[in-house]
């Protein structure tokens, strides 16, 4: 099927044409720039500028793609999780064309879309296989058992890895978003000149959580460090508190994909969110994963961050299994990925 997805969860506004798997239009219209001022997203801005580009994105993704709306086969539009207001944009927008078009709505989980970027370079990729979720808002490790069934195995209990970025960058005044300049720094810094902890989750019973992280700590032990330094009054070596902030995130994050594969016997560890596009963790995951057979997919960074071409993914797949969102649908700030069936009016899973 062929579908025309919007996405507008946060500070992209997103519009794009997927064949299946096969991208004919990937617009991204970022609002970086609007925000960077704020040092974050304010949530009332990212409305009104995803308002203000909408129509002209989604004009854009039509003539890049040559096709009209007699080539699409359905919308699609992220619903959940997100910034509610931001989400209604696009929602509104798509469920008002697919009503104007007559065409059938789907509503998209985010994390789905996420999951779902690896299928667009990988065309033959199927479950079951592992994903490693980690992104501005979430750190998952996901079970895709089959298309559209998901068990969680792990996540984070507090802050999320790109978070976590962005939270460190801050610290050191680095600016926003913090993982793309993190990861350009660590370049020229030592990841073994500080030990920094990699935030293991106890268990009531002894030993350790296998799956799931946790960041808050280590963002801690790093202001800690940062303060640490400053009172010898020598210049502070941001290089190396990044590259070893960055590798220990890394580090943590792909022993616990590689012990999901193992114990659940998958070959292949998908990656997605925009802490995909990070240097280390790829080293490391290509690293973890040879001595064990495991294939390591890796986005391409225009589908690791925020784009509507892993959601129209998403949205094809699901529309050529038969589901289809009531037009009542409406958004919402949180959702588990485990629950995005109810998305969908009777149907599959
Ligand atoms: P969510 O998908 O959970 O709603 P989001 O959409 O805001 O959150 P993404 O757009 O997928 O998240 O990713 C943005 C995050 O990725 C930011 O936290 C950013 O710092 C981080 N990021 C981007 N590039 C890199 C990089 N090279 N290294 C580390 N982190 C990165
Ligand atoms: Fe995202
Ligand atoms: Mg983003």
């Amino acid at each position: 099927a062929t579908v025309l997805a919007i996405e507008t969860s946060c500070d992209e506004t997103a519009v794009a044409i997927v064949k299946n798997r096969e991208v004919s239009s990937n617009v991204v219209s970022s609002q970086i720039a609007v925000h960077q001022q704020y040092g974050g997203v304010v949530p009332e801005v990212a409305s009104r500028s995803h308002l203000e580009v909408m129509d002209g994105a989604i004009a854009q993704a039509l003539a890049e793609a040559e096709l009209s709306w007699s080539d699409i086969d359905g919308i699609a539009a992220t619903c959940t999780p997100g910034l509610v207001g931001a989400l209604l944009v696009g929602l509104t927008a798509g469920k008002t064309l697919a009503m104007l078009h007559q065409k059938p709505f789907l509503g998209i989980h985010h994390l789905e879309g996420h999951l779902y970027a690896s299928y667009l370079t990988e065309p033959s990729l199927e479950p079951p296989f592992i994903c490693l979720l980690v992104s501005g808002g979430h750190t998952s490790l996901i079970d895709v058992q089959d298309s559209g069934i998901y068990e969680t195995l792990g996540q984070t209990r507090d802050d999320a890895a790109g978070e976590a970025f962005d939270k460190v960058a801050r610290l050191l005044k680095l600016g926003y978003p913090g993982g793309p300049i993190i990861d350009r720094l660590a370049k020229s810094g030592n990841p073994k000149a500080f030990k920094l902890p990699e935030g293991k989750i106890g268990l009531p019973e002894g030993g350790y959580h296998p799956y799931d992280t946790s960041f808050s700590g280590l963002k801690t032990a790093v202001l800690r460090l940062v303060e640490k330094l400053k009172a010898t009054g020598e210049e502070l070596p941001v290089n190396d508190i990044a590259a070893s902030f960055q590798d220990t995130v890394a580090r943590a994050l792909s022993k616990r994909a590689i012990a999901c594969a193992r114990d659940r016997h998958r070959d292949t560890i998908v990656i997605g969110g925009g802490v995909a596009a990070n240097s280390a963790l790829r080293q490391h995951l290509l690293a973890d994963a040879a001595p064990h057979n495991l294939r390591v997919l890796f986005p391409p960074l225009k589908y690791c961050t925020d784009n509507a071409a892993m959601i129209a993914c998403a949205a094809a797949d699901r529309l050529n299994r038969g589901d289809r969102s009531p037009l009542t649908l409406g958004a919402q700030s949180r959702m588990a990925l485990t629950d995005a069936h109810q998305l969908y009016l009777g149907n599959s899973n």
